[in-house]
């Protein structure tokens, strides 16, 4: 699960992590009365307004027309996603640029060319820039350690870092029987170049942020960019959490902390139901139990020269509601040319299995050709419940025949 910034940030106070004060708003009005109220009544010369949105590169993004697709303009400069406020009438130039962004897409390298609608922004007191950094805590699956990645290259995207520069990304595994060690915090502060106050503050900041992701039960926490002020203190100029989603049973107060409208739609609405759904861009729709079964079916499809459309794990207990839920979610998705169902009956009985098939084609229009293939308890039975209830369905008894009949059918397509 994945929050906004300022969402984020106000998570890091409250762990003890240095960050600038601000105030998220969600209307131009709301814009400039907290421009003025909060900052520029009390002496703030320069704030930051900042569209919040889940992807990065909102800095060098640019906001889009929501009709015409259009670059917007304030002042005859383009709106970016992130706008250093410096001089003129600082709530009259928030609340424009508000005005213009709040309702319209912003385009950065990370949302695609279709954008990501703007509904709310965040103003920041500006903050005197001495270095910008990288800094960010993940989980590395490849040790099952957590592990800091720190580079003195701030504010650019991580990737390009790795991709032309891999030698300036340092890194530190934490062994999570022993925990983050002040060595290893002193080794990242020098590391980066790091040497008398700034060192000295890093490590005190370095040690907080790793206690904020562990306590917030993250997956990942990216700081970029981490920045060091004229005076050498560190303060978390930008932030990005993401919560491990297995501990999120452990915090019910980040329940209020989702954006649905930045989630999938139909990935919502699957987990309602439990259901594992991930939407793909293929064609061919998948229902399977089991996510080894899900990932041998996907390749199957791709083998057979379709895509999948998705990745859909019903679940071993499958129920006859759920996989009515579950076909009704795989085919509201337009691109959803085909489908494929690979169940194998172990816990749940492919009979019942059928039986949902055929009540969830009753509710849900059929329009695309079905593919069914159940193996396991009762199969045989299974097999003659789908002939006989005179729904054109394609059977297939094995893993091969369903897979060249996907084939058959992907190749008319
Ligand atoms: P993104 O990563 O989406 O582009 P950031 O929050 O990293 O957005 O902001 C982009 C850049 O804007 C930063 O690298 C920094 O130079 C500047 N910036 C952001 N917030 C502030 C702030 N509070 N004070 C001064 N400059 C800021
Ligand atoms: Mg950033």
């Amino acid at each position: 699960m994945n929050i906004h910034e300022y969402q984020a940030k106000s998570l890091l106070r409250k762990h003890g992590v240095p960050v600038p004060n601000g105030h998220a708003v969600f209307s131009p009005e709301q814009a400039g009365e907290i421009a003025y109220k909060e900052f520029a009544s009390k002496g703030t010369k320069v704030i930051v307004l900042k569209s919040q949105i889940h992807a990065g590169g909102r800095g060098k993004g640019v906001v889009h027309d929501i009709h015409t697709d259009k670059p917007l303009q304030v002042d005859d400069k383009d709106v970016r996603g992130v706008s250093v406020l410096t001089s003129g009438n600082l709530a009259d130039r928030a609340y424009k640029l508000a005005k213009a962004t709040i309702g319209n897409k912003l385009v950065t390298i990370q949302t695609g060319k279709e954008g990501k609608v703007v509904r709310r922004m965040f103003i920041e007191e500006g903050v005197n820039i001495a270095k910008e950094y990288y800094l960010s805590i993940l989980l590395d699956r490849n040790t099952s350690q957590n592990l800091i990645m720190a580079s003195t290259e701030g504010g650019m995207e991580i990737e390009e870092v790795a991709e032309h520069h891999p030698e300036k990304i340092i890194r530190e595994h934490i062994d999570p029987v022993i925990g983050f060690r002040g060595f290893q915090a002193r080794r990242l502060g020098m590391g980066l170049g790091l040497t008398g106050d700034a060192l000295k503050n890093f490590v005190p900041f370095i040690q907080t942020l790793y206690r904020a992701y562990e306590d917030m039960d993250c997956a990942m926490l990216e700081v970029n960019p981490l920045v060091r002020t004229n005076d050498d203190k560190w303060i978390a100029l930008d932030a990005k959490v993401t919560f491990d989603d297995n501990a999120l049973y452990r915090h019910p107060e980040y329940a209020e902390l989702r954006d649905t409208s930045e989630e999938e739609p139909l990935e919502i609405e699957a987990s309602k139901y439990d259901l594992n759904y991930i939407k793909l861009d293929g064609n061919v729709g998948c229902m399977v139990n089991g996510a080894g079964l899900a990932m041998a079916t996907m390749d199957v499809i791709q083998l057979a020269g379709g895509k999948p459309a998705n990745f859909l794990d019903v679940g071993g207990g499958a129920n006859v509601n759920r996989i009515a839920n579950a076909f009704r979610i795989m085919l509201s998705d337009p691109n959803v040319k085909a489908v494929f169902i690979n169940i194998f009956g172990g816990i749940v009985r492919c009979d019942r299995v059928a039986n949902g098939i055929i009540q969830a084609s009753k509710e849900v229009q059929l329009t695309v050709p079905c593919i069914i293939r159940l193996d396991g308890t009762n199969a045989p039975e299974a097999r003659e419940i789908l002939e006989k209830s005179g729904l054109t369905f394609s059977v297939g008894t094995t893993l091969e025949e369903a897979a060249a009949k996907v084939k058959q059918t992907v190749d008319k397509l």
